[in-house]
């Protein structure tokens, strides 16, 4: 096994580039934002830009205070280190990017337990949370923390409703336990339903956006909470590595992508939506409907694994995910035209036939 990532060589040039909305390149409005930054040391609270991108986020989100931070997955592990203890147990649905991706970061640095809950879509209800929750004995872990992801990442890019967001907080908090949203595309989900990510939101103790999904920006996420839970957060943030110098550098492009690349986010979902139609007359692939900007499908009556499938993809320069085994994804972001979702229905259709 090998763990680094090979230099990726694109097996032809690359035309349609739908493995993940990670992958935009930075606009050139971006970029000459990011050279213009004011800057200074952020971890000494001399960053005027990052305390800028803080501010905004905090009240985009309805909490009282924010930290940057260089990604997502620093976030989710901060938040939990500042929830949770050694031993203690967090709930969160099976699919959740904590359990799937972040190599086992919650065991290895915080010692918590995640108890993976069932659900369609990357959503469990009230009624299977409370069948989850154990009375309080010197058995059972200390159930600590409910998590969700809004979009629900593997659950297909798709939305929590509001209601539901709030019903199993209110539940959580009924039991004694805090709450966490991985907002990594919330903003996705604040597009799609209409509905403010702070009012989605808030329900929830701590919550972040990623700013190198869908928003293109090249890094940073911010986690938000109350002023005291941002206080104790520092201190992972410190020992995590997270505390920046001239991180302005980075918000700078966040704050631009909050100006420019929120309200365009409706043009990714309508393109999936696109994508998904098109791909529907494919014989042998069965697509998911998608919510927002993730399209995912399955191979299997091709014939294909989702990686043969996506490899001859590959030889025309159209790049898709491998989930597992016949599941695939597709995503769509501010790179990816009109035209160029026509061009990768084309080349699917012909990969599905071939
Ligand atoms: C991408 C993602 C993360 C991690 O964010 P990074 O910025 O890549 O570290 C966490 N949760 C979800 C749902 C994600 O999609």
């Amino acid at each position: 096994m090998r763990f680094a990532p090979p230099r990726f060589v694109p097996a032809a040039p690359v035309r349609v580039n739908l493995a993940s909305d990670t992958q935009t390149q930075p606009s050139p409005g971006m970029r000459a934002a990011m050279a213009a930054a004011e800057v200074g040391d952020e971890q000494a609270g001399a960053d005027p830009t990052v305390w800028a991108l803080c501010d905004r986020v905090a009240a985009l989100l309805g909490k009282e205070a924010a930290m940057f931070l260089p990604s997502g997955t620093m976030a989710n592990q901060v938040a939990l280190a500042t929830h949770c203890r050694p031993g203690d147990q967090v709930l969160a649905h099976e699919s959740a990017h904590i359990l799937s991706s972040e190599a086992g970061a919650q065991s290895a640095i915080t010692g918590v337990l995640v108890l993976g809950l069932p659900g369609g879509r990357g959503q469990f209800d009230v009624a299977t949370l409370e069948a989850a929750i154990t009375q309080p004995s010197r058995y059972s872990p200390p159930q600590r923390l409910l998590e969700v992801e809004q979009t629900a990442n593997r659950g297909g890019g798709a939305c929590w409703p509001a209601a539901a967001l709030h019903a199993v907080a209110d539940c959580a908090h009924a039991h004694g336990m805090a709450t966490h949203m991985d907002g990594a595309r919330l903003l996705n989900a604040q597009v799609a339903l209409g509905v403010p990510a702070a009012e989605q939101a808030a329900g929830y103790d701590s919550v972040w956006l990623d700013f190198t999904k869908g928003l293109g920006a090249p890094m940073g996420a911010v986690l938000c909470g109350s002023a005291d839970f941002i206080d104790e957060a520092w201190r992972w943030k410190q020992r995590l590595g997270g505390a920046l110098r001239q991180g302005g550098i980075a918000a700078a492009g966040c704050l631009y992508a909050l100006d420019h690349n929120v309200a365009r986010l409706a043009e990714d979902h309508a393109n999936a939506r696109a994508l998904a139609a098109g791909m529907a007359d494919i014989p042998g692939l069965v697509v998911e409907l998608p919510e927002t900007n993730l399209v995912f499908f399955d191979t299997k009556a091709t014939g294909l694994t989702a990686a043969e499938f996506a490899a001859r993809l590959a030889a025309e320069g159209v790049l898709v995910s491998v989930t597992e085994g016949t599941r695939a994804r597709a995503c769509l972001h501010l790179d990816i035209t009109a035209a160029q979702v026509a061009d990768a229905v084309a080349a699917m259709r012909a990969a599905a036939r071939a």
